[in-house]
């Protein structure tokens, strides 16, 4: 809103003062004017880098930031898969260490069995059966032999079992590791995903504010330059503006908000030049005509809201924003005092308030140099 006042007086200033009178004065008052508005569009400038500026830094360190995740979550699968297949080249000569055990004991056990419920003692009688005694007394002396190479295949079997084993542990222990790491990657990588989405909705959030500042900025200048216009059309020839001395009344019973000049935009945190005075009320409040005139204006105005304008009729004219309901018509000849409109919050606005301001050839004045 205030920028549309800093830009309609801009515009005001672009469009040019009146042609009539003593054309050197007029050349004077309309460098004058030139040079406040563009001091005024420099200024508005300056205030719209130091945003931009600290704006695309942030999203810079956002995106960095994200970048950064990114990579130390592709690190971390990297590692996770390396345990992995270690893991699974672990688990594989376990298997083939058990496979080998299996076959030896498939092919050992039962013949020792045998050997220990058949002791080489009484195994002179299974001999009888031989077919001579050279072939019995041979036989006699390999007992021993064999008894003792099966003896020894059983130690080697239990030697290969507890080391098996001791590798099955080794293997459950590496297992239980990796298990472990691949619960602390995952937690690591959900935060990290978790941090990731944050800072892309941040990254959102601060592109679409951008947007809609500078929509609202493109809107309200919009809207300025249309005002402007209406302005010009409709309060008769600029060239006669002569405003007299204060005398106005007060358009409202209500504390002020806010008031005229440079202020800290309450939304944008930057400084902005506010074109009017503001009047907290509650919706309904009823506004009053400062000034006996004629409305120029009372509708809809994108930003403004729904605005009264009304025009003195000697270059002085005051505008009424973001009201509830208007009670005057355009055209309508008002009395000062009259309740023309009722507080509201429409446009570009927070809250219910009156957004008043006192324009001397369309320029915004501080108000309170005419209450
Ligand atoms: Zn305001």
């Amino acid at each position: 809103m205030v920028w549309a006042i800093v830009v309609l007086g801009l515009i005001w200033s672009l469009l040019g003062l009146p042609a009539t009178g003593d054309p050197l004065d007029n050349l004077q008052e309309y460098q004058r004017l030139l040079k406040t508005q563009q001091e005024l569009l420099n200024y508005q400038k300056q205030q719209l880098d130091r945003l931009a500026g600290p704006a695309a830094n942030r999203l810079s360190a956002l995106q960095q930031r994200v970048q950064a995740t990114a990579a130390q979550t592709a690190a971390n699968r990297q590692k996770l898969a390396q345990a992995q297949a270690q893991l699974t080249a672990v688990e594989q000569q376990l298997q083939a260490a058990e496979s080998k055990l299996a076959a030896q004991q498939q092919v050992t056990v039962p013949r020792l069995r045998y050997l220990q419920r058949h002791p080489p003692e009484r195994w002179w009688i299974a001999l009888l059966s031989s077919r001579d005694v050279e072939e019995w007394a041979r036989r006699r002396r390999q007992l021993p032999r064999l008894y003792d190479r099966d003896r020894q295949l059983l130690q080697q079997l239990q030697t290969t079992v507890s080391l098996v084993e001791r590798q099955r542990q080794q293997v459950a222990i590496a297992r239980n590791e990796l298990a472990l790491i691949d619960q602390q990657l995952a937690h690591q990588k959900a935060g990290y995903e978790a941090e990731s989405q944050d800072q892309q909705r941040a990254v959102e959030r601060l592109r679409r504010d951008r947007q809609s500042l500078e929509l609202a900025e493109q809107r309200l200048q919009e809207d300025s330059q249309a005002i402007t216009r209406y302005i010009l059309g409709r309060s008769g020839n600029p060239a006669a503006f002569a405003p007299g001395p204060g005398g106005l009344i007060y358009p409202i019973v209500a504390p002020i908000s806010s008031g005229f000049g440079w202020r800290i935009h309450p939304i944008l945190g930057t400084q902005r030049f506010h074109g009017g005075v503001d009047f907290a009320a509650d919706y309904g409040t009823p506004i009053y005509a400062t000034h006996a005139g004629t409305v120029i204006y009372a509708d809809w105005y994108g930003g403004f809201g729904n605005t009264v304008i009304l025009d003195r009729g000697d270059g002085l004219t005051t505008l009424y924003a973001h009201a509830e309901d208007l009670l005057v018509r355009e055209g309508d000849t008002i009395q000062a005092g009259q309740a023309i409109a009722t507080v509201g919050s429409t446009g570009f606005s927070t809250g219910p308030h009156l957004h008043f301001e006192v324009r001397i050839g369309g320029e915004p004045t501080d108000p309170m140099a005419y209450l």
